[in-house]
């Protein structure tokens, strides 16, 4: 049998009047029912625009490669097909709870027209649903609270709210972009402990989109870094944080915060910014940004762009520097 995502040369750009951004630009990855990927890079990385592609929301976008979910080919489907899968077979949640849920809806309203849509049944059916999944995600008092809206969530129960959106349609993918960025970090545990809680329950893929590798240390079976449009690494998690191959990567490593460190100890970041995509980098994307590069510059660094290969056991990178292991 397939997997559940595969995606395979993923590319997208878009037309501006600066010329062709190249957001992403042929990536590969899959996603097995029941396991997190995550997919971790800066804004600008192409980490959103890959998902939203997949889900079919890149607005104005050209789209190419292949993204199949359970076998079903997304890129280039017909709108009415994707607007069929979205809820029922894949579903996103987003950093902000309030760009996805309507202000002027309750929120059992909102997930109880998002069931019959793709459902059908009566609304009072529907509403108990919505109730149903309400309590699944955790919220108290979910026959009470399915009669509110959503300014009246604190921004937690409002993340909740979202996942239980997502959820109501009994999807097997879930789609993550910075789903707990902009809350503090003990409501941020709790989203996270419900995504795997519900994840062991229903079997579900789950794609994390972050730029927070504690995010990914907390959820991820595999992880794909993404720099500048492109896959840098590709690893198990265990992998990727015991034995980090790529100069980005262990830099985005360096600047976690250690459980070990003094209190007030630096954060050491990596210097200078994500390349521009109207004009990137020649060769590998990172080299004005490589520590690396830096201190012993290579022609390989800015020759053809380069791809991802593997490198050890289930590892990809690709720094062309990097030496096979395995
Ligand atoms: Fe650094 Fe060169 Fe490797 Fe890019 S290819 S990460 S510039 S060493
Ligand atoms: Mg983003």
């Amino acid at each position: 049998s397939h997997p559940l995502l595969e995606v395979r040369d993923l590319a997208v750009e878009f037309k501006t009047e600066e010329g062709t951004v190249r957001a992403v630009k042929g990536v590969d990855f899959t996603v097995e029912r029941g396991k997190t990927l995550g997919i971790v890079g800066e804004s600008g990385s192409g980490k959103s625009v890959t998902s939203l592609a997949v889900m079919g929301l890149h607005r104005g976008a050209k789209v190419t490669g292949s993204a199949k979910l359970d076998g079903t080919e997304l890129i280039g489907a017909p709108d009415d097909e994707l607007r069929k899968l979205r809820g029922r077979k894949m579903a996103m949640v987003f950093q902000d709870a309030l760009t996805a849920l309507h202000p002027y809806f309750t929120v059992g309203d909102q997930i109880a027209e998002a069931y019959r849509a793709h459902f059908g049944g009566t609304r009072k059916a529907a509403l108990a649903r919505a109730v149903d999944v309400l309590g699944d995600v955790g919220i108290p008092e979910p026959a009470r609270r399915a009669d509110e809206y959503p300014h009246q969530f604190s921004g937690g129960m409002r993340q909740r709210a979202m996942i239980a959106l997502a959820l109501s349609c009994e999807p097997d993918l879930i789609i993550a972009d910075e789903p707990t960025t902009a809350l503090d970090v003990t409501v941020q545990a709790q989203v996270l402990e419900l995504l795997m809680r519900l994840q062991q329950e229903r079997g579900l893929g789950i794609v994390m989109i972050t730029h927070d590798l504690g995010v990914i240390a907390r959820v991820a079976d595999d992880v794909l870094v993404m720099y500048g449009g492109s896959a840098a690494e590709q690893a198990h998690a265990d992998t990727l944080f015991t034995t980090p191959r790529h100069p980005y990567t262990r830099g985005l490593l360096d600047s976690l915060p250690r459980l070990d460190a003094e209190e007030g100890a630096e954060l050491v970041s990596i210097p200078g910014s994500p390349p521009s995509l109207l004009a990137p980098p020649a060769g590998c994307a990172f080299h004005p940004r490589c520590a690396v590069y830096a201190a012993k510059p290579d022609a390989r660094c800015t020759g053809d762009r380069p791809l991802l290969r593997l490198v050890a056991d289930g590892h990809r990178s690709a720094c062309v520097l990097d030496e096979v292991t395995a």
